[in-house]
């Protein structure tokens, strides 16, 4: 229940964290942005919380919010999707498939109306390999910042079992509150069960 600002929090000091001990260990400016890319990433586009239509993470989203309805009817919220790695590989996987699509969709366009757009791999699948590495720099910085979001959701759940029974009700009153100013409810109802409450 940490909330948008505590996982953006956290995010951003495993951001901090993993520059210090990637340039540490003498990687390269390009893998630590790459890795810092995807930490970025998993933070503000393709949060775990996007199982969640109402999120904050999904405002973000603007209209395009509505690529992400199929996936947060899929996925409950806090269900196997808020796994890091599953979780962070389905997302990723929904998006580059729907932007392959879109790509695919330009590409037979632009041959109807005569735009021909030819791909030539041949001589750069050295270069492309070369790229693809950069690629698994960002999906590990994404897991990272998967996990730090899931050990956050875990470890809140546990704080809130330390809570002395006479605080607890004022304490989940308070959470409830700071919950529901957070995610919007849908149309037609008022009110929406706290994460971690299904
Ligand atoms: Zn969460």
């Amino acid at each position: 229940m940490p909330g948008f600002v505590g996982h953006t929090v956290a995010n951003a000091a495993v951001l901090v964290g993993t520059t210090v001990v990637m340039r540490a260990q003498g990687w390269s400016w390009q893998d630590v942005m790459a890795v810092d890319a995807g930490i970025v990433i998993a933070t503000f586009v393709l949060s775990p919380d996007l199982d969640l239509f109402n999120s904050k993470s999904m405002n973000g989203w603007g209209w395009l919010r509505f690529f992400w309805w199929p996936y947060s009817k899929l996925a409950k919220h806090r269900d196997r999707l808020h796994l890091p790695i599953l979780g962070t590989a389905v997302r990723w996987l929904y998006v580059l498939t729907l932007l392959a699509i879109l790509g695919l969709l330009f590409y037979l366009w632009f041959r109807r109306i005569g735009l021909g757009i030819s791909f030539d791999f041949a001589g750069d699948a050295h270069d492309l390999i070369y790229n693809a590495l950069y690629l698994v720099d960002v999906f590990i910085g994404a897991v990272l910042a998967d996990t730090t979001h899931y050990v956050l959701d875990i470890l809140s759940t546990k704080i809130k079992r330390l809570v002395p029974r006479r605080f607890r009700e004022r304490y989940e009153r308070y959470a409830q509150n700071h919950y529901d100013r957070d995610h919007r409810p849908p149309p037609g109802q008022t009110w929406i069960p706290l994460e971690g409450q299904r």
